[in-house]
């Protein structure tokens, strides 16, 4: 223990000497890369950070050539933040309008609408509500959520329980624009939503269901046990999402490789091309018609400057037409 942190520690000091050897602006001044160019009307880009205030996000999509992103409408590690000033929200309105660029949001890994913990499902309906008000005051069209964990309760209860929490997230921002996309999950623990049945009972149930939509996420789909890496396998699921919700309910789609092998609903994202699921998946995405206006963005692994999303994308160029 002793040791690790030790070791830590030195890592640390030695990182700390690197980048002071390193003067911010001659880091900037650096040519990164090329940003990428995609073809009119393509949607395509990774999540991207907004630190430094909401609207730098849109410059870092720029940078990079995105004509869509995913962001976090705060902190996502916090329950709260202060509320959103008007000036804020409208710098980003304008300056996401003049980008063309369409953004949307990711919810905070918090919130937990299947808790059956009073307190605990008290905070999420409001953290909920919260982020909603800030990424409807943003113009956000739709926000990607994890539906939620039963914590031991059992599936059916789980899901009753966060079919109550989406009510009252709706019922408290009705009229809102701003839709709710429950995206599949890899099954990890007590997650619930990683079968499209589960995301289809919601919506079902949900009382205000034309605000509901779904999110598909590869690495979560290939780790919940859908076979997308070959061919049958992913047309069977795109058929299913015909069949059970349509697809123009999916609001969004994650492109993630898998680190782990599949069906072993474990989470884990890796670049494009070099995880468990292969490139050949994401091809038929970015060629799929059906996919051609739902935007797609990438939660691979990535530094500062975003290189890494730039070469996973680079990968996808020669398809895109
Ligand atoms: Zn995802
Ligand atoms: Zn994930």
């Amino acid at each position: 223990m002793e040791k690790a942190k030790e070791a830590a520690l030195k890592k640390r000091a030695a990182a700390k000497k690197t980048a002071a050897k390193k003067p911010t602006a001659a880091r900037e001044k650096a040519p990164l890369f090329e940003p990428l160019q995609f073809p009119a009307g393509t949607l395509l880009g990774a999540h991207t950070s907004t630190a430094g205030g909401l609207a730098t996000a849109i410059e870092r999509a720029l940078t990079c050539g995105f004509t869509a992103a995913q962001l976090f409408v705060k902190n996502n590690k916090q329950w709260f933040a202060p509320a959103l000033a008007e000036e804020e929200a409208k710098a980003f309105r304008a300056a996401r309008k003049k980008s063309g660029v369409m953004f949307f949001a990711h919810n905070s890994y918090l919130i937990n609408l299947g808790s059956f913990d009073p307190q605990m499902f008290a905070t999420s309906v409001k953290a909920m509500v919260a982020e909603l008000e800030r990424a409807e005051a943003l113009e956000l069209p739709f926000m990607v959520l994890h539906p939620g964990s039963h914590g031991g309760r059992g599936e059916e209860a789980g899901l009753a329980r966060i079919v109550e929490g989406l009510n009252l997230v709706t019922k408290a921002t009705a009229g809102y624009r701003c839709k709710l996309a429950l995206e599949i999950t890899a099954g990890q623990g007590n997650a619930l939503g990683y079968c499209l049945e589960h995301l289809t009972y919601l919506i079902e149930n949900m009382a205000d269901d034309a605000r509901g939509g779904i999110c598909l996420d590869t690495a979560h789909l290939f780790a919940a046990g859908y076979n997308i890496h070959a061919r049958e396998g992913y047309e069977k699921v795109v058929a299913d999402v015909e069949k059970q919700l349509g697809t123009r309910r999916v609001l969004g789609l994650h492109l993630n490789d898998s680190k782990v092998p599949f069906a072993s609903r474990v989470d884990r994202h890796h670049h494009l091309g070099e995880g468990h699921i292969g490139l050949e998946t994401f091809r038929w995405i970015v060629e799929d018609p059906r996919w051609a206006r739902t935007p797609k963005v990438l939660e691979t692994p990535k530094g500062e400057d975003m290189r890494e999303d730039v070469v996973n994308l680079g990968k996808l160029a020669s398809y895109l037409q």
